[in-house]
């Protein structure tokens, strides 16, 4: 498989000079499997250029997973340009924790006041999957879900294609169990062995105190689960809005000084807009 991140930012996109090494977009990874397939997660506003290469590359089979529902993780939709086009078919998989559907859920960023275009103008076919537990097989990819430690609840998901191993964990905060979340001890272990872990990376130590229950975690933290979880290569994801290209640099030195330190194995970097991960 092949893993393209088009945004790594938490909560709302951010622009200029401090933020161009890491990006600025909100959450979407697009996953490619070996037979081709395309996989995206999350609508945040990396989607928007993904659009564009879709569009150009001719692409109208899509399969979007959601994480939640928060702005930072939809916000992108109405700018995802083959939804306007004919024949583009469109899976979505998620789990709704309140009474609504994947449907509506989504639909919500194109409503009136807040959006001009109505969600009916939209060409493309939709269908709806509820992937609350249990497993899903898009060709030789199984994905697996698991529930995350953050307010309103979510999803990460584990990609399991030809022997390898992807986690993709953000918005979840490892110190804090949320109502619906797991212990981390449960994350761990859905981790294990993992040829490649994104997860939430959002605070530094310092800040923590202030943010508990905010549901997300401490980058040492992730760092401790990933190795842990003896993952292969641990990427730091959901980057904090004022956080610039010189601090994200920083907690990865920190990173892989603690790595050296214990001699793992284990490679650390920050998950940037553009980076390419093949597995
Ligand atoms: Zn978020
Ligand atoms: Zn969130």
């Amino acid at each position: 498989m092949l893993i393209r991140c088009w945004g790594s930012r938490g909560s709302i996109p951010v622009s200029g000079k401090e933020y161009l090494k890491y990006g600025g977009d909100t959450t979407c990874i697009e996953i490619m499997t070996d037979s081709g397939a395309r996989l995206i997660i999350d609508t945040g506003s990396g989607i928007r250029e993904l659009g564009k290469k879709m569009i150009d590359e001719n692409q109208t089979r899509f399969h979007i997973f959601f994480t939640h529902f928060h702005w930072d993780h939809i916000m992108g939709f109405p700018f995802f340009r083959p939804i306007y086009k004919e024949g583009t078919q469109i899976d979505f998989y998620g789990c709704v924790f309140t009474k609504e559907t994947i449907e509506e859920m989504s639909s919500k960023t194109m409503v009136s006041p807040n959006f001009p275009v109505n969600f009916n103008e939209v060409k493309a076919e939709f269908k709806y999957t509820d992937l609350c537990s249990g497993t899903f097989q898009i060709d030789s990819m199984t994905v697996t879900p698991i529930y995350l430690s953050h307010p309103n609840k979510g999803l990460g998901y584990k990609f399991q294609e030809n022997g390898k191993t992807f986690v993709f964990i953000t918005d979840n905060e490892l110190r804090y169990k949320q109502p619906g979340g797991l212990d981390y001890k449960d994350y761990m272990e859905f981790a294990k062995g993992a040829d490649l872990l994104y997860h939430d990376s959002e605070y530094i130590e310092e800040e923590y105190p202030e943010k508990i229950t905010w549901g997300h975690s401490i980058y040492t933290d992730s760092l401790k689960l990933a190795l842990e979880a003896n993952v292969k290569n641990f990427g730091l994801f959901h980057h904090n809005q004022n956080r610039t290209d010189d601090e994200i640099d920083a907690m990865v030195e920190n990173c892989r000084a603690h790595i050296r330190k214990i001699n793992s194995s284990t490679t650390c970097f920050a998950v940037a807009k553009g980076n390419v991960v093949e597995l």
